[in-house]
């Protein structure tokens, strides 16, 4: 059986993602999966550094040998992680989206139950609009990596203290030369620097119910079934 891992924390700030993977991976382990986590220590990343994280350090957030973020430590960075800790598993990685303002693929309409969230493909090229999407990365070499979910969560503003913190750190940051790769990136990580999910609001909007849990533990397990069969032939 392909062992499952699931990966949370690489964006801290998306607290609520982590709640419902601590959750499915129970759900999957009961169910006689083997479901493993990888917990990505705040400190690692870079809202970590902006925060000044003890024993952060800001050249474990940059592309090796350059002082460009890694604004996701993902493709470069995080499976790099996953290939090295936990070989072979097929991987899922948890984040958050803001359910009111989400890409326009990712959105939840008012007043739907989460008994009836849909999960999609949401990769470039596909159609379709989801309450809860996925796509599957392609790390340099075209192989297929670790699968990404976005799950809907309420944000709210960051304290103006952290957040001018976090903007006088960068300041000093892009001062000695460490940048974002580009201005998508830095538009990211801008975004990442004044919201965070606001666990108690998501939980009281329904997007932490057991519905939810539920239904990715489901949508793991048949994409670990695909992926077994797959290995074999
Ligand atoms: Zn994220």
């Amino acid at each position: 059986m392909t062992e499952i891992l699931l990966i949370v924390g690489l964006h801290p700030h998306e607290s609520a993602a982590a709640l419902v993977a601590e959750r499915a991976l129970e759900a999957l382990q009961a169910r006689g999966l083997p479901a493993d986590i990888l917990r990505v220590p705040p400190e690692w990343t870079v809202l970590g550094c902006l925060d000044d994280l003890p024993g952060a350090d800001v050249n474990r957030c940059v592309v090796p040998g350059t002082k460009e973020f890694d604004t996701d430590l993902d493709a470069r960075v995080g499976d790099k992680i996953v290939a090295q800790a936990y070989p072979g598993r097929l991987a899922f990685e948890f984040h958050n989206y803001a359910f009111d303002h989400g890409s326009g693929r990712l959105a939840v309409e008012p007043g739907t139950a989460p008994s009836a969230f849909r999960i999609g493909d949401v990769a470039p090229g596909t159609t379709g609009r989801f309450e809860i999407g996925f796509w599957r990365n392609r790390p340099a070499g075209g192989i297929p990596g670790k699968y990404l979910m976005e799950l809907p969560a309420v944000f709210a503003p960051v304290g103006r203290a952290r957040r001018d913190r976090r903007a006088a750190n960068l300041q000093r940051l892009a001062d000695e030369g460490y940048l974002a790769a580009d201005e998508h990136w830095r538009r990211v990580l801008n975004a990442h620097m004044i919201e965070e999910v606001d666990v108690e609001a998501t939980r009281a909007a329904g997007f932490l119910d057991d519905a939810v849990v539920e239904k990715v533990v489901r949508w793991v397990s048949s994409i670990a079934a695909v992926d077994l069969l797959e290995r074999k032939t």
